[in-house]
């Protein structure tokens, strides 16, 4: 007699950490009960996979959702809903762009009640490591956020201010005390305040914009953050690293025995210099788009194993902030946890084949993310005994990304018109399909709060 399951994905490829593999998923209770070919279950539900991929369900440690406050920028029910269509089955959302931002317990526990009956994925919380707040950082850690997120340079919005190096060192240092991870946005604020004041200067265009934030920036930052990590033994973990030089210098670190991670975007491997003057502000970002040279350096350094995690700095706002005629004056921030991770698996697989390239985004995109954020006892991999979170994407089918597919509140987004040859077919959130053929399905059911476990 066949044992009794809800769910039964069969005959898709699996893409495993150690290479791809025909098989059928037996779904239990939200788990994985079985990997296995031709399995002989019951299923009360049964998908056909054939001709698909199947990798563990994205974990977007990067999002900016804005709820509470600024649902007119984006919200959670869109930003999950758009994650969903994307192929996302998790996201962390940042401390900053919500109001009140996260700095304290009370305002994790509004953005959890806000996310428990919005999300249609589970989800995490950062706080934020704010000049003046180290005292809330054991109740946060408490209340159970993944890591505390700081600035380096100005965040763009008055609540949530940078943290100094001062700041950054008795916030690491705390952070290390409750075993916990910081993240820092790595670029410099006074080189920032330099550089900007000097392109401005020479005129408001998006060609001088592009001259304010050079990587030097980045480099400097970087500098005085692995530092400060080093000396304190804080795991520190630089988030949106946009050249291949950032990414070296993190690795010296880690290789004189700092404990840094390095995570980049989409977009930093997409898209380029070129492409803020030819899109204008919906490609504008901090750190901004790089030269082609540099997305070329960023993919070797990825192909290479030397980047950790890739998250989408999914950053909406209202067009109208990004209409001024004076570029510097632009909202800064890419809409891109839709159509970001399809993308880039498929620019990924027009450099190389899918047996080498999607085990190891499937790292990028979730092992990685889970490990790193303690969350791999139930995420992160297509394993037994995990959460059944599952992206099934669909490779060889060519078609046009379109800005009217978007289910962001705003339709903006730079991929606009880019042929991709990855489809997302369906996203599974333990064991619930909350994404197929073009749809979404309806919220409600329940989201998990994803803590990190402690040690
Ligand atoms: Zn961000």
């Amino acid at each position: 007699m066949n044992s009794s399951c809800d769910l039964i994905v069969r005959g898709a490829t699996l893409v495993l950490p150690s290479g791809l593999v025909r098989a059928d998923l037996a779904i239990d209770g939200g788990k994985i009960a079985k990997i296995g070919p031709d399995l002989g279950f019951d299923a009360r539900e049964t998908i056909d996979a054939s001709g698909l991929h199947v990798i563990a369900g994205i974990i977007d440690s990067h999002v900016h959702f804005n709820q509470p406050g600024r649902t007119d920028w984006e919200g959670l029910r869109s930003g999950s809903s758009a994650l969903a269509a994307g192929g996302g089955t998790a996201f962390f959302d940042m401390p900053l762009n919500s109001l009140p931002p996260v700095i304290n317990a009370e305002s994790v526990a509004l953005k959890l009640a806000a996310a428990e009956r919005e999300s249609l994925t589970d989800f995490a919380i950062w706080g934020g490591l704010v000049p003046g707040n180290v005292e809330h950082l054991g109740p946060m850690a408490e209340a159970g956020v993944i890591g505390f997120k700081s600035f380096m340079c100005n965040s763009g919005v008055d609540e949530f201010q940078r943290a100094d190096p001062g700041t950054l060192k008795v916030g690491m240092k705390r952070a290390a005390e409750l075993g916990m991870l910081v993240a820092v946005h790595a670029e410099d604020e006074d080189l920032a305040r330099v550089r900007t004041a000097e392109a401005h200067a020479r005129g408001s265009d998006v060609r001088t914009w592009l001259t304010a934030r050079p990587v030097e920036l980045e480099l400097e930052a970087i500098r005085t953050a692995v530092d400060i990590a080093g000396e304190t033994g804080c795991a520190l973990h630089i988030v949106h690293v946009s050249s291949p030089e950032g990414v070296a210098l993190a690795r010296e670190a880690r290789d004189r025995g700092a404990d840094v991670s390095i995570e980049t975007c989409p977009h930093y491997l997409l898209l380029t210099d070129q492409d803020v003057v030819r899109l204008g502000a919906p490609a504008k970002c901090f750190p901004p788009l790089r030269s082609e040279s540099q997305r070329l350096g960023l993919w070797g350094a990825l192909e290479a194993g030397k980047i950790d995690t890739v998250g989408s700095d999914h950053s909406p706002a209202p067009p109208d902030m990004k209409r001024s005629a004076d570029f510097f004056l632009n909202w800064g921030g890419i809409s891109g946890c839709q159509h970001g991770f399809g993308l880039l698996v498929s620019e990924a697989l027009s450099r190389k084949p899918a047996a080498e390239v999607l085990p190891q985004l499937s790292e990028l995109l979730s092992g990685n993310v889970a490990r790193r954020f303690r969350i791999n006892r139930t995420k992160g991999q297509l394993a037994e005994g995990l959460d059944a979170d599952l992206t099934l994407i669909s490779l060889g089918t060519p078609h046009m990304l379109s800005n009217a597919d978007l289910l962001y509140r705003h339709r903006q987004g730079p991929y606009d018109g880019r042929k991709s040859a990855v489809t997302i077919d369906r996203t599974v959130v333990r064991g619930r399909t909350v994404f197929s053929a073009g749809r979404i399905a309806p919220a409600g059911a329940s989201v998990h709060f994803i803590r990190p476990y402690s040690g």
